[in-house]
């Protein structure tokens, strides 16, 4: 078999770590496997040193802070290559762009275009661990870029992907993906198998135990991912697609993302085109705009609400108050609001099971807990509410929903 592991911050945080996963990297070697190694920089580096450039400058998407970021990892493939090696194993390191991991040039936030694996085949069909930096990778120009945070899983199955292997385990310090985040919610529980859909939306939605576009890319090229612990043996959760003979569960997961920010626009004039000069700045400059509600109109006027991660909404009110000049000139006024959390159920049983918003809506109105938008797509269910209240939802709904409980013992809602 092709095994790509991929190991995250805390598996690799301290010197002992490291050269326990050299253990794990070389076992895996030794039961007959090819094995190519993806890593993170150690726990609290990439903040560490995101911190030392916004001491100077404040824009983190600066080709600049690319450069000091993506050191993180270069110390730590040496380190674990230098480890594996003094094991008795054979290993060597590489950076991003000495396995031409192409990105676009979107600084702090790059996506890959195309990696060609192939000096990494070659090592490993050599006896050699390949030891290669999560995060990273270079534009056509030859800039250094990272791939926003999180990355280092995207790098793991982009690699998995280029190698066609036939597994990429995403070690990390909790046992899998769980029905909530474990730090937050004692009573989550670990999910054997979820499907792409389904993690995605997690993902998304603030399950930060994978980056987004890492289960994107398992899904679009169908590489099996294995989230699972680097602290013991036993099995974590599958990601996987999904199959008729899967059980659909209605609710797989609870989340919460918190840092979200709410914009309103309000007295728009209610004609064609207004949605249009509203989102396309923002859309021109990669701001990610959430959900959207456009409230019933009056005297031809209409208020348009909509959420942006908080790091954003300084850039999108600029915007806004730039391109819709004219409009603020004929009465229009923005406001933003920050402090709340989006809330969200995910499941892909929520298709064929009515009552599971109402069911949500009754366990937040039962804590007192004021939802201020709403959002659904056909297997999620998302709520903003104030900051204050996300881990109170987390795990009221969680609980409410019966996460706590093994599949088969969970009441279905309707
Ligand atoms: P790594 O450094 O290994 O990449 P991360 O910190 O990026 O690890 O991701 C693991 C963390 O994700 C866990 O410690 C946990 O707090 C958090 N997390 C959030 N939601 C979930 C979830 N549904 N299941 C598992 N972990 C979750
Ligand atoms: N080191 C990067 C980060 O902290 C990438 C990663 O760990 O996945 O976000
Ligand atoms: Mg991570």
């Amino acid at each position: 078999m092709l095994v790509v592991q991929k190991y995250g911050g805390t598996s690799v945080g301290t010197i002992a770590r490291i050269k326990r996963v050299a253990r794990r990297c070389l076992a895996t070697q030794r039961q007959g496997h090819e094995v190519a190694v993806v890593v993170s920089a150690m726990s609290g580096e990439t903040n560490r040193l995101l911190g030392l450039a916004r001491r100077i400058h404040s824009d983190p998407s600066d080709r600049e802070v690319d450069v000091i970021i993506a050191t993180g990892e270069q110390v730590s493939v040496g380190l674990l290559a230098l480890a594996i090696r003094a094991l008795g194993g054979d290993a060597v390191s590489f950076l991003g762009h000495q396995v031409k991991i192409t990105t676009d040039s979107a600084f702090s936030r790059a996506r890959i275009r195309s990696i060609d694996a192939e000096n990494v085949r070659i090592a490993c069909r050599a006896g050699k661990i390949a030891v290669i930096a999560g995060f990273q990778g270079m534009d056509e120009q030859g800039n250094i870029t990272t791939l926003g945070r999180g990355g280092s899983d995207t790098t793991g199955v982009a690699i998995a992907a280029a190698l066609k292997a036939d597994v990429c385990e995403i070690y990390t310090d909790v046992d899998g993906v769980y029905t909530a985040d474990p730090n937050v919610c004692l009573t989550a529980r670990k999910i054997e198998r979820v499907t792409y859909e389904e993690m995605l939306e997690l993902a998304s939605l603030g399950a930060k135990v994978l980056q987004i576009r890492s289960v994107e890319l398992g899904m679009k090229y169908g590489v099996p991912i294995h989230v699972r612990s680097s602290f013991h043996k036993r099995e974590g959760t599958w990601v996987v697609p999904e199959e008729s003979s899967m059980e659909h569960v209605e609710v797989a997961g609870v989340t919460a993302s918190r840092d979200e920010c709410k914009v309103t626009v309000f007295m728009v004039p209610d004609r064609p085109g207004v949605a249009a000069s509203i989102f396309r700045p923002l859309s021109e400059h990669g701001i990610v705009v959430d959900m959207i509600i456009q409230s019933a109109s009056s005297e031809g006027h209409t208020d348009m609400t909509f959420t942006v991660p908080r790091s954003d909404v300084g850039r999108a009110m600029q915007l806004l108050e730039v391109h819709l000049a004219e409009l603020i000139a004929g009465g229009a006024h923005l406001k933003s609001t920050e402090g709340l959390a989006k809330v969200s159920v995910v499941g892909v049983g929520m298709r064929s099971h009515a009552g599971v918003a109402q069911k949500m809506f009754e366990l937040l109105a039962r804590e007192r807990i004021n939802i201020l938008l709403i959002s659904t797509s056909e297997i999620k269910i998302s709520v903003v509410v104030e900051t204050k209240y996300a881990e109170l939802a987390v795990r009221v709904l969680h609980d409410g929903f019966g996460l706590d409980l093994p599949p088969a013992a969970r009441a279905p809602t309707a």
